[in-house]
């Protein structure tokens, strides 16, 4: 054991933890009533087969133990330049997850070595991560439904490695830590939390970037300038606020996207845009959804007086996409360019002809 967490934590990570192969019974009851609450949202990656992502044995049948293991991603922002408004979550800014798929490898070179079988998952709708770092000890389920590792925070991606090998349970759960605490739902900005440690998903920022079809009218506003992902119930959350403090954090890396030009994306073609951006949970692999994004945080930000956000509307608003032409359509009335709507007054597309009938609140001028 002491080889295997010597080989992750070389390899970056900042907590290792072992669990049995169980199933996860009540991480399966609780996907099951959010399920018939309707707080999926259709976010099917967590949702879609639990009785297959809380049974570790359907991916490794002679399955006896989890290794788990969390990288880091909080990083060093100290003058890191915002490009344009289009702020991209933490856990996005670097391919965390690649780190991490090495880390766990490296584990599982040594699990192999010893004879053992080894399988390596994360970022993978088989496996229910959070549920198997907390039955490892790593940390609790937070209020704002992330695994908070005590003074370490929560700012963390996991990933596990299911071995057929009997390594002994690193420790008991961590006892729930969050106490009186509710700064998390209080900072949501669309109340998604308001039941602590569930989150509903139809109001979640971070899935409904990731999610199909129009972007919800009533979140629209509450989206501000993000493209992706949403930080605001882990940036308030004490144990994170109190490791930026006191822990030199590490620095980013070159090639670090910590935010994007919303201007600069909505002129750019499809392909320059996937192959930047690719590697994202974008609907249907399809850049019309990323520029639907970009339309609402643009309606968000603007600034409206600028040229560049107005062109980009117009643009927009001449798409092949239905998708791309509402919400164009909804940015424009945001930055008081409705002489613009002229270029989709003959549009049949019932997207587009709703979002001409709405009644759209102007954003301030700046
Ligand atoms: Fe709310 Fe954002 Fe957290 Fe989602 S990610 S629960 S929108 S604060
Ligand atoms: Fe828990 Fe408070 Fe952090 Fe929310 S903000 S996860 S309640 S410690």
């Amino acid at each position: 054991m002491l080889r295997l967490r010597a080989a992750g934590t070389e390899a970056g990570l900042e907590a290792v933890g072992v669990t049995s192969a169980e199933p996860f019974v009540e991480a399966r009851e609780a996907i099951e009533a959010r399920k018939a609450r309707d707080f999926h949202g259709g976010m099917w990656f967590t949702y879609g087969r639990p009785e297959r992502s809380t049974d570790p044995r359907r991916l490794l049948p002679e399955a006896n133990s989890i290794v788990v293991g969390a990288l880091g991603y909080h990083r060093q922002t100290d003058g890191v330049p915002h490009d344009g408004g289009g702020l991209v979550a933490r856990y996005a800014w670097e391919p965390f997850y690649d780190q991490l798929r090495a880390a766990l490898e490296a584990m599982a070179v040594v699990l192999v070595d010893e004879g053992h079988e080894a399988v390596v998952v994360l970022d993978d709708n088989r496996m229910v991560d959070r549920a198997a770092a907390y039955r490892a000890g790593l940390g609790w389920f937070a209020k704002n439904t992330n695994i908070l590792l005590g003074e370490l925070g929560s700012w963390f991606v996991l990933g596990s490695v299911l071995t057929d090998a009997e390594l002994p349970p690193s420790t008991a759960p961590m006892a729930d830590g969050c106490g009186s605490c509710t700064r998390c739902q209080i900072a949501c900005p669309t109340a998604a939390l308001d039941e602590a440690g569930v989150l509903d998903a139809r109001r979640c920022l971070a899935w409904l970037v990731q999610a199909d079809g129009a972007f919800p009218p009533d979140h629209r506003v509450a989206l501000g300038g993000r493209l992706y992902g949403c930080d605001d119930c882990q940036s308030v959350c004490p144990p994170n606020v109190k490791r930026i403090r006191s822990t030199p954090s590490t620095a980013l890396s070159p090639g670090a996207v910590t935010s994007v030009d919303l201007v600069g994306l909505l002129l750019s073609d499809d392909d320059a845009l996937m192959d930047r951006h690719g590697s994202w949970y974008i609907p249907r692999r399809r850049a019309e959804y990323l520029r639907r994004n970009a339309l609402v945080a643009l309606g968000n930000v603007g600034p409206a007086a600028d040229p560049g956000p107005r062109s980009a509307v117009q643009v927009s608003l001449s798409s092949p996409h239905a998708v791309v032409r509402a919400h164009a359509v909804w940015a424009a009335k945001r930055l008081g360019h409705d002489d613009l709507l002229a270029l989709v007054a003959d549009d049949d597309d019932e997207d587009v002809i709703d979002e001409l009938n709405r009644s759209v609140e102007p954003m301030l001028v700046r």
